[in-house]
């Protein structure tokens, strides 16, 4: 343990880390110190690192202290938002961590429909303020995922059909960029660094401050579950690709395959069993969304079916209980254009063999407002994808870790000849580096090469998945 200390603190001597100390108004962890192990500890318990020294920022002014401290003294620098970024950008070993997760404001203009938006935000705090108005911006399924990272990555949930992705609805942001400077990137003012900052993740800067655009949304909106039998998932899957591409903007239906959980309203016989689960929420009127749904409805007899009026807030932390923090995970992802025969038959081959019971493969339905934007027009360029499928691969026993990651990657493989070769950059795994330029970014890519140049030409902001200034 010691010696773990001793190498994490090398380079910075006591002076050193005393004059970093009275440049920040938040907190400072060292190792040992309180508070370090639990800023340090994320969301997949693969990710066990060290930074030399942890930053807790208060402000804008603790970021710009962060940066110029890690360019000063050459170190390695992981900003943390929520912490649940599969590859685990957010901890880096030795070097410095930025940790956002002090600011968390959120500031709804009613009026306006407009909201600001502090980078330590978590979802549930930016939807359960924004619900108090009835509006909400598209986000992710899961409460506890950070504001920061999903939008500077894309972000897509159960609005993004009718409204688009998150960063569609990213108006500006406050960032400090690696030259230590607070710059505001607008449509009208830095217009290279707002295009490459939606989709191009933690690349170009810190985000001090979002500002995004509202909807009204609910506050009651038609949603449910229906869990069909896995004997019948072909002809569920074959169904589902016929009627969800008719579905209005405002209806999605989202395919999980797994065993399912001890649901209250499953028969017991049927926990613990393969299971097709089309998980579906309609945004608008209540009667509309009953004739949108009756299609995904008649695809068959299920084994139950919940669905009905409910607060949106409350369906945003519907999956909450599947996806809590502290297990080991591993994911692979494919984006589709269409479902084929040979992508469901693979599919449903591996689901057989799923290597532990938290283990699931999920099918979002993207479309609608999402592939209305060109695909220049924000660095997020997949506008022609009908489908993400990510196989979540999950597990509690560090002895689980190979079977469990050679699953995922073997059924990743065997879909790859049906998937379109594009990538979701928020759902690749850390040792997925090779598919950053062509997979997650492909026309993109050398746009945003030259915005980094200009902007972080000694690539400061490398711990992400990392765009490389062009000329280096
Ligand atoms: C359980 C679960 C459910 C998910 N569901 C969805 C979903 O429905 N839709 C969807 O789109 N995605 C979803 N995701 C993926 C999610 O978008 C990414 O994991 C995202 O990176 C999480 O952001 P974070 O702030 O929590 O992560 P962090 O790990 O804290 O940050 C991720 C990266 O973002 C960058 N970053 C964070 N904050 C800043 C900042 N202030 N300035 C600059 N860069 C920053 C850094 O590079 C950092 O490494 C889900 C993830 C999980 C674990």
């Amino acid at each position: 343990m010691a010696d773990v200390l001793m190498k994490e603190q090398t380079k910075l001597s006591p002076e050193v880390l005393n004059e970093l100390r009275s440049q920040v108004r938040g907190s400072v962890y060292l190792p040992g110190e309180d508070g370090y192990d639990s800023a340090r500890t994320i969301w997949n318990a693969m990710i066990d690192r060290r930074p030399a020294v942890i930053v807790r920022a208060a402000g804008a002014s603790d970021v710009i202290a962060g940066v110029r401290f890690a360019k000063k003294h050459d170190l390695p620098l992981a900003i943390r938002g929520g912490g649940h970024n599969i590859a685990g950008n957010a901890v880096c070993d030795g070097g410095i961590m930025l940790d956002m997760s002090g600011m968390r404001s959120v500031r709804i203009d009613p009026v306006a429909k407009t909201a600001r938006v502090e980078p330590g935000a978590t979802l549930g705090d930016f939807d359960r303020e924004a619900q108090a108005f009835g509006l909400a911006t598209p986000l992710g399924i899961n409460s506890t995922t950070g504001v920061a990272g999903l939008s500077l990555g894309g972000g897509f949930g159960w609005l993004s059909r009718k409204h688009g992705l998150t960063i569609d609805n990213i108006l500006s942001v406050d960032i400090v960029t690696a030259d230590g400077s607070l710059r505001h990137a607008s449509e009208r003012e830095n217009p290279d660094l707002y295009w490459a900052v939606r989709g191009g993740g933690g690349n170009f800067g810190v985000v001090t401050s979002f500002q995004f655009r509202l909807h009204p949304v609910g506050p009651e909106i038609l949603m449910g579950l229906i869990v069909h039998p896995f004997s019948r998932a072909k002809e569920i899957l074959e169904g589902y690709r016929k009627v969800a591409p008719k579905s209005p903007p405002e209806l999605t239906t989202w395919v999980v395959l797994r065993k399912a959980p001890p649901l209250p309203f499953l028969a017991p016989e049927v926990h613990g069993k393969e299971v097709v689960i089309l998980a579906l929420s309609y945004i608008g009127d209540l009667e509309e969304g009953r004739k949108a749904v009756a299609p995904i409805q008649a695809l068959g007899k299920p084994h139950a079916e919940v669905i009905g009026p409910s607060p949106f807030a409350g369906w945003q932390t519907a999956f909450d209980p599947l996806l809590t923090p502290g297990s080991r995970n591993y994911w692979k992802s494919h984006d589709f254009v269409e479902l084929s025969d040979g992508s469901i038959k693979t599919v449903l081959e591996y689901v057989q063999r799923l290597p532990t019971p938290e283990c699931e493969v999920f099918l979002a339905q993207m479309g609608g407002a999402i592939n209305k934007v060109p695909a220049q027009a924000t660095a997020y360029p997949h506008r022609d994808v009908e489908y993400v499928m990510n196989v979540h691969t999950r597990w509690g026993e560090p002895s689980k870790d190979a079977e469990c990651i050679s699953w995922a990657k073997e059924l990743f493989e065997a879909l790859a000849p049906f998937a379109t070769g594009g990538v979701y950059v928020n759902f690749m795994p850390e040792d997925e580096t090779q598919r950053v330029r062509k997979g997650a970014y492909g026309a993109n890519y050398e746009r945003l090469a030259q915005v980094k140049e200009k902007y972080d030409p000694t690539n400061l902001f490398r711990m992400n998945q990392n765009i490389k200034p062009a000329g280096a």
